[in-house]
């Protein structure tokens, strides 16, 4: 009995090696996609207000950004795409891929669109801020962190409150994937708000051109 609990426990040891042998590049194919989840979580800050249903709110927005994320009209939108480098390339953060043209310091769409889904599971959670009589940006974010700031003034204002949050979502967790805006860069080459320039406009802004066609629709 004992050479044959031995001999269960080799076996039970062979097949554990051979499960954690997988490689794990395997999760960063596009195949996988269809199996993309996102999800959700926020805190309200002290001094800061949320309307009524903002949890649901929240859940839709998650659903409906992880739809997009999803969709073939996403990927097709975003592989059209051609972005400045937005000083990516000298970050010293390692959580996202640095994929550019050394030669027209460009990004590609494709490429945003890899960095963006090469996880099969982000878990993201928005801290709500008072901001006080701000109001030209709607939150913050930093590259590599999955906490990012929400400002809580416009979360106020009415109408289709789940679709614009999807899209602001969308567009700080370009940020966290290391795509910045040009602050950093020399005023000669600054391209502001433009969407065919800037990643993270770029993708809010396709994020909310496929929900509003969708709307349209009935889709959604
Ligand atoms: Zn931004």
């Amino acid at each position: 009995m004992k050479k044959i609990g031995l001999l269960l426990l080799i076996v039970l040891a062979l097949l554990a090696i051979n499960i954690f042998a997988i490689p794990s590049s395997g999760h960063s194919k596009q195949t996988d996609i269809a199996d993309f989840k996102l999800s959700v979580s926020y805190t309200v800050e002290e001094g800061a207000k949320v309307p009524e249903g903002f949890a649901d709110t929240v859940k839709k927005a998650q659903m409906l950004l992880a739809k997009v994320f999803r969709s073939k009209e996403f990927k097709e939108a975003l592989f059209k795409q051609s972005y400045n480098d937005s000083a990516y390339s000298k970050s010293k953060k390692a959580c996202f891929l640095v994929v550019y043209d050394e030669k027209t310091g460009r990004i590609s769409g494709e490429a945003v669109y890899q960095n963006l889904l090469k996880e099969k599971e982000v878990k993201l959670h928005i801290n709500v801020k008072n901001n006080g009589d701000k109001k030209g940006t709607l939150g913050a974010s930093y590259a590599c962190n999955y906490q990012f700031t929400t400002y809580d003034y416009w979360l106020q204002e009415k109408g289709e409150l789940a679709r614009r949050l999807a899209r602001h979502i969308a567009h700080e967790f370009t940020h966290i994937r290391g795509y910045r805006h040009d602050n950093k860069v020399p005023t000669p080459f600054k391209w502001g708000r433009d969407v065919e320039e800037d990643p993270a406009y770029g993708v809010g802004n396709i994020v909310g051109e496929i929900l509003t066609a969708w709307s349209k629709k009935s889709l959604i």
